[in-house]
């Protein structure tokens, strides 16, 4: 008799109280089931396989036909497999399906400097002096690194339609602003010639200090957006200091205000340290009374305390939870979110990640992840030359890592709304790109967790979705 086993994806989540519903969710197709708790207990002891007959035997809580319906309900979605081979054939064919490189993302690293020293900066670039003499991208790089993006987005036409986006970034990338309005004007030329996409995206990432209102009124004129690094109130915003230790709270809130009164699509960003992780609800409340809609969280990198992890996953959620009810777009947990819902797994958590992006330093070597900017790490090609660097092993290495391609992650129950993390972190922290990046591991299980039951709320009775 045909035997049938239960996946090695399928994953039991029991509610804290006792005896409660119980979610089985596939880790890979992500489809779910809820179980009441004898029926998810006795299929939990099922590892060695039965047949369908026995299977509708000790499914003793429901009648014949529901545990007919539920079996095959449960064979539809993959939670049970009449061969174990079939489980590695779903894993090998999201592998074999990964897309090629393709830079959907290009950063313009306009100088190698900042006028702030903040904290906990990951560049390591805060010289904190305006006035030093950074290395600013000079036009022939800019108008060459644009060139060569061009290039290699219009080689590719079934991808070229596919929304772009180019970032203006750095250090402070405003110290570098005669660059950008450069830049700007190129672009404006080549999306009249139709060598862009129609959808294409420009984002200033700056930390609002230096910006004015000349300044802004151009970044309109061009349609750029503009994000702020931005860690909540006055108190919140300690680690953001100039050089000499004087806070940039309040500039940085002027060059916000700017952006934000002279009708830009104006977000934040806002990092997650020890001086706002306790405050939850004090660093919404000053989002929503500056009225932003949009915005990312960003994980401390460096930190290796599972505690901060803890605390800064369920200050996501915590946050998330009030967003969702003022309409106010958390760009980390959705990326999360969209994953679950479209059923779509989630390969990796950037575009670096899959060698989708380039960056481009002043001096014109083009990297894949502006977190190795400062050393030069992984700046492997050169506008100088025509090599293609999709094809440099670089971008083809980046391109396989995922956590389908680790064995780490195979049996973790978040690995289809992971991504993996952030490489840079997993390298300079764990010790190489392939290393599990930990920090961010606590963040996909409670989001996943959440997902589940958030899920379970608005369903009356046992369900598939
Ligand atoms: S690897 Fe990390 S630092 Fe690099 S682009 Fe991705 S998230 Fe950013
Ligand atoms: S990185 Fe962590 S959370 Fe993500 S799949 Fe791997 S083990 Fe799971």
């Amino acid at each position: 008799m045909k035997r049938l086993y239960l996946s090695r994806f399928a994953h039991f989540f029991y509610k804290e109280i006792a005896e409660g519903d119980v979610a089985l969710y596939h880790s890979i197709k992500m489809s779910v089931i809820f179980l009441d708790y004898k029926t998810a207990k006795d299929l939990e002891s099922t590892y060695e396989g039965r047949s369908f007959a026995e299977f509708c035997e000790i499914f003793s809580n429901n009648n014949l036909t529901e545990s007919r319906k539920l079996i095959r309900k449960m064979i539809a979605a993959g939670f049970l497999i009449n061969d174990k081979k079939k489980d590695d054939d779903l894993l090998k064919s999201i592998v074999f399906n990964i897309p090629n490189p393709y830079p959907h993302i290009l950063y313009l690293m306009m100088v190698d400097g900042c006028n702030l020293a903040c904290r906990y900066c990951f560049e390591s670039m805060n010289q904190g002096n305006v006035t030093c003499e950074y290395k600013k991208m000079p036009e022939e790089i800019i108008e060459k690194a644009l060139n060569r993006y061009v290039d290699l987005i219009n080689a590719n036409p079934k991808l070229f339609p596919k929304e772009k986006t180019i970032i203006f970034y750095g250090g402070e990338p405003l110290i570098n602003f005669p660059g950008i309005v450069f830049a700007l004007e190129k672009i404006k030329s080549m999306q009249k010639a139709g060598k862009t996409p129609k959808k294409l995206k420009l984002i200033l990432i700056s930390n609002g200090t230096l910006i004015n209102n000349e300044q802004a009124r151009i970044l309109k004129k061009y349609k750029v957006n503009v994000s702020i690094s931005l860690d909540g109130n006055e108190k919140q915003n300690e680690n953001r200091v100039f050089s000499n230790g004087i806070p940039a709270f309040k500039k940085i809130m002027r060059g916000f205000k700017i952006c934000q009164n002279l009708g830009l699509n104006t977000s934040i960003s806002c990092t997650i340290s020890n001086s706002n992780i306790n405050e939850v609800n004090a660093v919404v409340s000053e989002i929503l009374k500056n009225k932003v809609y949009y915005l990312g969280f960003n994980i401390l990198l460096g930190e290796t305390s599972s505690e901060y992890h803890r605390k800064a996953a369920n200050f996501i959620l915590d946050a998330y939870n009030i967003f969702k009810e003022n309409g106010v777009f958390e760009d980390r947990m959705h990326r999360k979110i969209e994953s679950f819902c479209k059923k779509r797994p989630m390969l990796f958590d950037c575009a670096a990640a899959g060698g989708n992006q380039l960056v481009v330093s002043p001096e014109g070597s083009i990297g894949i992840c502006h977190g190795f900017f400062n050393e030069r790490k992984y700046f492997a090609e050169s506008v100088f030359n025509s090599n293609n660097p999709l094809k440099n092993p670089i971008w083809q290495e980046w391109n396989k890592r995922t956590p389908f391609n680790m064995k780490e992650c195979l049996n973790c129950e978040a690995i289809a709304v992971c991504g993996g993390g952030c490489l840079m972190n997993a390298e300079k922290v764990y010790g190489s790109i392939w290393k599990v990046d930990e920090s961010h591991c606590e963040h996909s299980l409670q989001s996943l967790n959440w997902l589940i039951w958030d899920l379970h709320k608005s369903l009356l009775t046992v369900a598939d979705v």
